[in-house]
Parts: structure tokens; C-alpha cells; sequence
């Protein structure tokens, strides 16, 4: 039997072994719980998240973490907006102090190559900010070795592959938000978990370019979702799926100088 790349899957002791492998490459997927329109659960981001960290762990041969569940507010533009409901979300300081407390956890653990598999367009930053603290702290401490990547996985979808799957245009990610991308991923990944009859099939939404606080809830589209989701299929999320997994895997495979996989 194959080990599972999944970390929450091993014993202790096969666990041990694997993360303090030179080569072994930790990922670690990071979600959010928030709302996803009608039409899909609230937990995508943690879903592909995690099935993108499984999908190139087993590329590299590397362990996925357990997935960090919630994410940072979900903003207006990008999200829909945090007042909505189910979205819940951490501050900003309590997801700079994850992600500061799991890169040194795993180097604890013997881990030198470590990924952040972003799957919530709002988190980035603050997960950068995160790394960054753990990676002073480390040096301090002697410990020089240690490299860190951060992505977030629709950023591994080319042009090429824009065009082909958004023959009449595409939106931008930010406005991707219960669209096109995570709704065929999620069809091909989890398609108990879509009902494509509840997709509201509307323009994309028109947002300004600056902010409000406190939000103004009608600049989002009832249904919560920017942009429709009426073109997803399962097919566009195999592709997706495949593109993704492969420009991943080369980024971290020359980034991490891993060897003849
Ligand atoms: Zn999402
Ligand atoms: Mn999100």
C-alpha cells in the first residue's frame, strides 16, 4: 500500500520519518469558511486547497498538513463581503500568528522545505507577514536552511488556458469568486457537493475600485457569488486541475532544487 501524502493519515512514527526527509516538501493548505453562493458548500477554499497541496505532494513526493480551516474577512470585491451569511473569518493578526506558528511547528519537526497552498484570495498577505516573523526568528536562532514558497493555486492557470476556458471573456480572479474556476474544480473534485440547478446565472458583478467600511451591501449580488458560474463543467475543472498541478509542481520542484522525479 502507498503512504498517503495527507499528514492527518499517518501514525506518529511514519510521520517522523517523512517530514524530517531532505527532500520531503511540506504543504500546507490554507482555506476559509465562507459563503460560495447558492450553489457549493462553504468550505471550497479548504476543499481545493487541499485537494491542489494533495495533488502536487504526490508530484514531489511531499506531505500535506492539515488544512488551516478559516481564512481572513472576505472582502467586497474579492469575496463578497464578510457580512454574509455563514462567512466567518479570522483578524488579520490571528492568521499572521498561524502561519508564523506552523512554519516553526514543522521546522520543529525537522522540516526545511515548506509550501502555503493559498486557496483564499484575502489570506495572502497576511500569511506572507506570518512567514516572514518565523523566518527572522529562525535565523536568530541559527537555523539558515529553512525556505518557505507561497502561492495561490489560480495563479498557476496560464493565458492559454484563460483563453480557452473563457471564450466570451474573462473576469479577473478577484471577480472569480464562486465562478467559473471553483465550480468546475469542485464538479470535477466533489460533484456531490454542487447543485448546478441553484447557480444564479448573472452578469458579473460591478464593483468600484477603492473600498467602503462599513460595506455597502448592495454593491454584492444577491446570490454572493461576482461572477456566474453557468459555464462550469467537469471538464474545465479536470484541465484546470491538470494545468495547475504541473506549473506548480515545476515551480516547487526548481525552487526546492528536488532532484529526478
Ligand atoms: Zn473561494
Ligand atoms: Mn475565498
Amino acid at each position: 500500500m502507498r503512504q498517503s501524502v495527507y499528514m492527518e493519515d499517518l501514525d506518529a512514527f511514519s510521520y517522523r520519518e517523512a517530514v524530517a526527509r531532505k527532500e520531503t516538501v511540506v504543504l500546507i493548505p490554507v482555506g476559509s469558511i465562507e459563503q460560495h453562493g447558492p450553489h457549493m458548500p462553504l468550505n471550497v477554499d479548504v476543499l481545493l486547497s487541499r485537494a491542489m497541496a494533495g495533488q502536487v505532494a504526490e508530484e514531489l513526493r511531499g506531505l500535506v498538513a492539515a488544512p488551516v480551516v478559516y481564512g481572513y474577512k472576505s472582502q467586497q470585491r474579492s469575496g463578497g463581503g464578510n457580512h454574509l451569511p455563514g462567512t466567518t473569518s479570522l483578524d488579520a493578526a490571528t492568521i499572521i500568528s498561524i502561519a508564523k506558528t506552523l512554519t516553526l511547528e514543522f521546522a520543529r519537526h525537522g522540516a526545511r522545505k515548506i509550501a502555503f497552498i493559498n486557496g483564499h484570495f484575502e489570506n495572502y498577505q497576511f500569511l506572507y507577514e506570518g512567514v516572514d516573523l518565523a523566518l527572522r526568528e529562525l535565523q536568530l536562532a541559527g537555523i539558515e536552511d529553512m525556505k518557505v514558497v507561497l502561492l495561490s493555486y489560480w495563479d498557476f492557470i496560464d493565458d492559454a488556458t484563460i483563453a480557452e476556458l473563457y471564450p466570451d471573456g474573462f473576469t479577473g480572479w478577484d471577480l472569480e469568486h464562486g465562478g467559473v474556476l471553483e465550480t468546475s474544480l469542485m464538479l470535477h473534485l466533489f460533484p456531490e457537493k454542487v447543485d448546478m440547478a441553484k447557480v444564479v446565472d448573472a452578469p458579473p458583478a460591478v464593483m468600484p475600485n477603492y473600498d467602503v467600511l462599513p460595506v455597502r451591501p448592495e454593491l454584492t449580488p444577491e446570490s454572493g457569488c461576482l461572477s456566474s458560474a453557468a459555464a462550469a463543467t467537469a471538464d474545465k475543472g479536470i484541465t484546470l486541475l491538470k494545468r495547475a498541478r504541473s506549473a506548480m509542481s515545476t515551480a516547487l520542484t526548481s525552487e526546492f532544487g528536488l532532484s529526478g522525479r
